[in-house]
């Protein structure tokens, strides 16, 4: 290096919202687990800056720990079909609609059946699956019924 920042000619990093500071430094991972519903609030201390770590629940704030019940957000993520029954990874559905497929000219027939689905996990709105033609579909449940 024939070149280097001075220290003392770095921009001092002072933050002035502590909001925002408190965003830079936050340990949440950045995959949407924090948005999670049925988290509650620190029990430490009370606030909602909650998230889940595996089967713990953690405070942003304050760095508190606390077990959390895994069942209530293993059901908030019921995966449905158009009529309402319960999916699970294994099934065939069928395709109730012509849908147009991205990344490909071909077409899913309505009628189509996706054989041996697996469910997208903490998405209860869309399944993956195969039909005959195209591999490695990724499907809105709300086109699809239980076959
Ligand atoms: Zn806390």
């Amino acid at each position: 290096m024939c070149w280097r920042t001075p220290n003392w000619s770095a921009p001092t990093s002072v933050a002035t919202d502590p909001a925002g500071a408190r965003a830079a430094y936050n340990p949440r991972p950045a995959d949407g687990t924090d948005a999670m519903p049925g988290i509650p609030a620190c029990p430490q201390c009370g606030l909602p800056n909650t998230y889940a770590d595996g089967d713990i629940h953690v405070c942003a704030d304050c760095g508190h720990e606390w077990p959390g019940a895994v069942a209530e957000t293993a059901a908030v993520a019921a995966t449905r079909d158009v009529n309402g029954n319960v999916l699970a990874a294994g099934d065939s559905v069928v395709v109730i609609k012509d849908l147009k497929v991205k990344g490909t000219s071909i077409p899913l027939k309505q009628g189509t059946v996706i054989r041996n689905i697996r469910l997208v996990e903490d998405d209860p709105e869309h399944i993956e699956g195969n039909s005959d033609r195209i591999k490695g579909l990724v499907l809105k449940t709300c086109f699809l019924r239980k076959g």
